[in-house]
């Protein structure tokens, strides 16, 4: 009786214990990765040089060589990734609904973001700026004032236009082509984004330029879903973050890809 007892409650151990098991593999993101064989990584397609096509409609840009970077150390070969293209409005969204394991996609860390998201450690630091047809006579942020300016949606230069020059005109776009292309139709004065992005245009564009001043610092991280099951997938990248900053390879992917 006692070693049917015994026999019983070993069972239900080992029942319990199984449960665990599976659950925390399936509550893992890094585990999934490893199972699955890729990383799911979000990227933007349109904003040079951090994601874009080139010429020949590859992939290409900083954030995709990180990604490359990450997939390389974590499953020993860097083409085990899958890339998703994203936007500032929808990046966040397809993190929480699991679509994608991380978001490397020119996105500032901020106390908003926060609260909804976990962040990796940063790997870039921007700051904002605008961007003007060269012959509009805007010379700094306190001329937009009363002019129709560019931002994109979801990004920080949306929240920090309204701020910096509250009586301004925000006209929203989904991406940056299209916001580009906006202005190039005259259809705006000016448009707000990062340094990073809005060079990516007038390296190319001799028709318009950047104002000197940086309005704000933009602290780049890599997304991913809040909460536990990030915990081991952000300590691995953080690791991996860290060493790149102390082997030099961050600033080597400074070099080739940021160009100013
Ligand atoms: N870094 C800014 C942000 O995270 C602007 C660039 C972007 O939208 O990706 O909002």
């Amino acid at each position: 009786m006692k070693n049917k007892l015994l026999i019983v409650i070993a069972s239900c151990f080992v029942i319990l214990f199984a449960g665990c098991a599976k659950k925390e593999n399936n509550t893992d993101t890094l585990n999934t990765i490893i199972k699955r064989g890729k990383i799911i990584v979000g990227v933007k397609y349109d904003t040079k040089p951090f994601g874009y096509m080139n010429e020949k409609q590859q992939l290409v840009g900083f954030d995709v060589d990180l990604a490359k970077y990450i997939a390389k150390s974590i499953l020993g070969d860097e083409k085990k990734i899958e890339f998703k293209p994203v936007t500032p409005s929808n990046r966040i969204s397809l993190l929480s609904s699991g679509q994608v394991d991380m978001i490397i996609a020119t996105m500032t860390i901020t106390s908003q973001r926060k609260e909804i998201i976990d962040f990796s450690i940063p790997y870039y630091v921007a700051g904002q700026a605008v961007l003007v047809p060269k012959d509009s006579g805007i010379e700094s942020i306190q001329d937009l004032n009363g002019k129709r300016v560019i931002i994109i949606f979801g990004s920080t230069a949306e929240k920090n236009l309204r701020l910096i020059a509250p009586d301004a005109n925000i006209i929203g776009f989904k991406t940056y082509t299209r916001g580009y292309s906006a202005l190039k139709q005259g259809k705006a004065d000016a448009m707000t984004s990062d340094d990073t992005i809005l060079i990516g245009f007038a390296l190319c564009d001799h028709s318009v330029k950047i104002l000197p001043k940086r309005y704000t610092k933009e602290p780049y991280a890599i997304g991913f879903k809040k909460g536990p099951i990030s915990f081991r997938l952000k300590n691995e990248v953080d690791s991996i973050l860290e060493r790149m900053k102390n082997n030099g390879e961050l600033t080597m992917l400074k070099n080739k890809w940021v160009k100013y």
